[in-house]
């Protein structure tokens, strides 16, 4: 028998699977484009013409010992670039230490967790949110604490977070902009949590780190500044990737940006890099990582997101669904007209829209619509949601 916990959690994990499962199967039955699948978080536009020319070009002066084992941190030209990218944006003052290739946001964070946590340890997460984290947790021995927002806002809700620390919290995870909301967490808002954060410190003379993902950070729309979680948060991480900013999922490639200021940074520094190791990613995939280092400025066209964004929320606000306008990433999280989201999700199916039920991402009552699709099928999507709302009598 494999592990009784891997199949409970196979269980657990799949509302997304399944919607995909569900699409394929409509595909077959009614074609491509009857079927509007707002499903999966897969970035559709390809990614800068000037990254694939980089790829190109070290493909074709092919530098020696390119292919070769490294330092488990990675190369250091390519983190001495990213942090030098990250000190002039944010004034603060990164070495090449602080840097950390990884696998993907994915590896990063499975990283910072195998480092951080013990058996037992607890990590704080405001809800909604990326429904792996549960599992990313879990495979360290920790336990997820979900945070619900306050009521009909996506802010988290403070009160309950300061009850909720204890001796054995041990670290709290930010996602701004937010899979699956798009919300950005203000600067006063971050301020907050900084606060409650030392006092309960003090409180309990323990150690809580902020571990900030990252990965929709260029996704941004209306001019939003995302304010720095470096800057907010002394014991903190930030775990990034190029999977969004560059259309790269594919390619595994981001790292762990680790505050300068934070106690113990050496210890903290070599068990991050033993942990990358140990978990068998061992580095970060070598061609990508020098990719990704001649292609910091680039990103892709933002502007195709923004029109769909306004399309999609245009759409779903006109035929009477109440929805935040997200302010990052492509996403969007209206409230399902009826509170049981999962029949609410099965009901749409009759339409040939599929979508992901909030459940999936700790926050019940709520629906996510994944935007990676073309405009056109955003534009065709138009009388399935007004049929879809009719029969919820919106
Ligand atoms: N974090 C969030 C919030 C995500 O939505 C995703 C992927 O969708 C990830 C992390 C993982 O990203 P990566 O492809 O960089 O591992």
């Amino acid at each position: 028998m494999i592990s009784k916990k891997v199949v409970e959690n196979l269980e657990k994990s799949s509302w997304v699977r399944a919607m995909f499962d569900k699409g394929t199967k409509l595909r077959q039955i009614h074609g491509d484009d009857k079927v509007f699948d707002f499903s999966l978080g897969n970035p559709d536009p390809e990614p800068p013409a000037s990254v694939k020319e980089t790829l190109k070009n070290i493909i074709s002066e092919d530098p020696k010992g390119i292919h070769h084992y490294m330092s488990n941190a990675g190369f250091l030209d390519v983190r001495e670039k990213i942090s030098k990218k990250i000190n002039s944006e944010t004034g603060l003052s990164l070495t090449v230490d602080n840097i950390i290739m990884t696998c993907g946001a994915a590896g990063g964070l499975n990283v910072v967790f195998k480092t951080l946590l013990d058996p037992g340890d607890e990590v704080i997460i405001f809800a909604p949110f990326f429904g792996e984290y549960n599992f990313y947790i879990d495979n360290h021995g920790g336990i997820p604490v979900i945070i619900p927002p306050v009521k009909d806002s996506f802010e988290p809700d403070l009160e309950l977070f300061e009850s909720k620390i204890n001796k054995k919290t041990k670290a709290l995870i930010i996602n701004s902009p937010n899979n699956p909301s798009g919300y950005i967490y203000s600067e006063e808002t971050l301020n907050k949590i900084s606060d409650i954060i030392s006092s309960k410190e003090k409180e309990f003379n323990t150690t809580i780190y902020v571990v900030s993902d990252e990965p929709y950070n260029q996704l941004i729309y209306d001019d939003i500044e995302l304010p720095s979680i470096l800057k907010i948060f002394k014991n903190s991480f930030v775990v990034n990737s190029f999977s969004k900013s560059l259309s790269l999922p594919g390619e595994r490639i981001g790292y762990i940006a680790v505050n300068p200021d934070i106690e113990n940074i050496k210890t903290v520094i070599d068990s991050l890099i033993f942990s990358n190791r140990i978990l068998g990613f061992v580095n970060a995939p070598a061609l990508f990582q020098k990719v990704i280092s001649y292609s910091l400025d680039a990103k892709v066209d933002v502007e195709i997101y923004k029109a769909r964004r306004d399309r999609l929320y245009e759409i779903i606000t006109e035929c009477g669904f109440s929805c935040i306008k997200p302010q990052g990433a492509f996403y969007l999280f209206p409230k399902s007209p009826i509170e049981n989201d999962v029949e609410f999700v099965e009901h749409a199916l009759k339409y040939n829209l599929l979508l992901v039920p909030g459940t999936g991402f700790g926050c019940p009552g709520y629906f996510r619509m994944a935007y990676c699709v073309s405009i056109e099928t955003i534009e065709n999507s138009y009388p399935a949601f007004k049929a879809l709302a009719k029969d919820f009598n919106l």
